[in-house]
């Protein structure tokens, strides 16, 4: 049994090193091989990591810029050769050791075994709260259930790469790919550390990209939010027609004249163009699910 671990690097060199060594020192009862993503790294990220690698059959996918962590992992997923696929982060933020552990639940039979933080050391409360919320609107917003307070640390089976790798999509949101292709999964819980060293290499400004390819991956919600818009303005607007004619008509000395009718006329022009703005959006939501290409259903078969 081959194991491959996935390791996506951007400006790690603080923390390149020690993560191969504590690599190898965790695998060493186990066959594995390492496959670095380098993303585009500025620092020496490389220049560190290709000395370690040489002679070795571990790998390094290197890209020709920063490409992103989801990216990386793409990568990392079309070299690895392993019956099981791990992807861990360079950070030394997931701890290694755990490995053995989600080994063990993938030879009892578990496809994906993601792993499941108790306690997140060094993460700002702001990232908490909103990591909180954004994964239950992303649960009430689409089919897809991502267990609270796991990231991309997680086992795979070769079939469901294998399915990942088929999947012809352009803008990759793992793991909510993972949960969609299905098959048994488990957790296992551990303690996220902080990063061994170096900073957090996710800014605001990526971490709110990958939050919104997420929901727009797997739900075309958004795009209806119009339809839903115009028909309560459209109510409305109709509503203000009745009142302003009614009010004409039983109380007329109260009305200024004008201004109901051009009140009704914009609520319920505004409803009428929201109404078509959204019958568009629901075209375009059968378009977009009909070029993502994905398989109709996928077979519960996979064989060890
Ligand atoms: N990473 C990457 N490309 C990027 C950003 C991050 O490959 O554009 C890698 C990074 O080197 C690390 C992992 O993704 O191994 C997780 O990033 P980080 O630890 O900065 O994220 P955080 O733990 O703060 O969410
Ligand atoms: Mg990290």
């Amino acid at each position: 049994m081959l194991l491959s671990v996935i390791v996506p690097l951007y400006n790690e060199e603080e923390v390149v090193e020690k993560t191969f060594r504590t690599l190898e020192e965790e695998l060493r009862s186990v066959e594995h091989e390492l496959v670095f993503v380098n993303d585009g790294s500025k620092d020496r990220t490389l220049e560190i990591l290709e000395p370690l690698v040489r002679g070795t059959h571990h790998k390094i996918v290197s890209f020709s810029r920063n490409f992103g962590h989801q990216a990386a992992f793409s990568a990392g997923l079309r070299h690895v050769t392993g019956q099981a696929v791990v992807i861990i982060d360079g950070d030394l933020q997931d701890p290694p050791a755990l490995i053995h552990e989600m080994l063990e639940k993938w030879r009892e039979g578990y496809q994906v075994v993601y792993a499941q933080r108790r306690k997140r050391a060094g993460e700002t409360w702001f990232k908490k709260i909103t990591a909180h919320f954004y994964y239950r609107i992303l649960h009430s917003l689409t089919s897809i259930e991502i267990p609270p307070d796991t990231g991309d640390y997680r086992l795979m089976d070769r079939c469901i790469v294998e399915q990942l790798n088929g999947l012809p999509e352009r803008s990759r949101f793992l793991r909510g790919l993972v949960c969609w292709v299905g098959f048994k999964r488990i957790g296992v819980t551990y303690d996220r550390a902080e990063r061994a060293a170096g900073v957090s290499k996710y800014p605001l400004r990526k971490m709110l990209r990958l939050a919104i390819d997420g929901i727009t991956s797997f739900s075309t919600t958004p795009l209806k939010i119009s339809f839903m818009a115009g028909c309560i303005a459209t109510i409305i607007g109709l509503g203000v027609f009745i009142w302003s004619f009614l009010e004409k008509v039983l109380a007329p000395e109260t009305t200024v004249p004008g201004w109901a009718s051009l009140m009704a006329a914009i609520v319920f022009f505004g409803g009428v163009q929201l109404i078509s703005i959204g019958i568009v959006g629901e075209y375009i939501g059968r378009i977009y699910e009909e070029v993502k290409q994905r398989p109709l259903y996928i077979e519960d078969k996979c064989e060890k």
